[in-house]
């Protein structure tokens, strides 16, 4: 079920979001409307803080629009329950990131190419997995969420954009 998203004014986002301690029906169903709301506004990437629970959760997935020109391959849906960044790559880059949480404003945040995770998938396994380039940057700003951390804390020039 598609939910609200929290939007930048909420104090809410800076809190840190507390770990499941078991990955059951509630959690999946929470997981669910992660999904959802992610999907309905276009997004690619959600943590649960933003739909207004404080648990450590995250969704993300990126389909490139048919005819599209952008050449950032697809990144397939995956839900991470308690993710833990175990390694980041000391190679960084900048780069434009905006948030659902932050309509319609851009700004050029430098995150790490590479990192390696640590988490719950939605049925409660643990998994480790390497991810890069657009991904690694997903999740990286997906599990500051998790933390209280917005990405206009990490701008690297101070400056916020739009094209509208
Ligand atoms: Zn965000």
């Amino acid at each position: 079920m598609k939910r609200k998203v929290v939007l930048y004014n909420n104090p809410l986002l800076l809190k840190k979001s507390a770990p499941v301690r078991e990955v059951n029906a509630a959690i999946q169903k929470l997981a669910h409307n992660l999904i959802d709301t992610m999907r309905a506004n276009n997004g690619v990437g959600l943590s649960a803080p933003q739909i207004g629970m404080l648990k450590r959760i995250i969704a993300y997935e990126y389909k490139r629009p048919k005819g599209s020109k952008d050449i950032t391959p697809n990144v397939p849906l995956r839900v991470l329950i308690n993710p833990e960044i175990i390694k980041l790559s000391k190679k960084t880059k900048v780069d434009e990131e905006g948030c659902l949480s932050f309509p319609d404003l851009f700004g050029q945040v430098k995150r790490s190419t590479g990192i390696r995770v640590r988490a719950l998938n939605s049925k409660g396994k643990l998994i480790e997995f390497d991810a890069k380039d657009f991904e690694a940057r997903i999740i990286q700003h997906e599990v500051d969420h998790l933390d209280g951390i917005l990405f206009i804390q990490k701008l690297t020039d101070n400056k916020l954009y739009t094209y509208k």
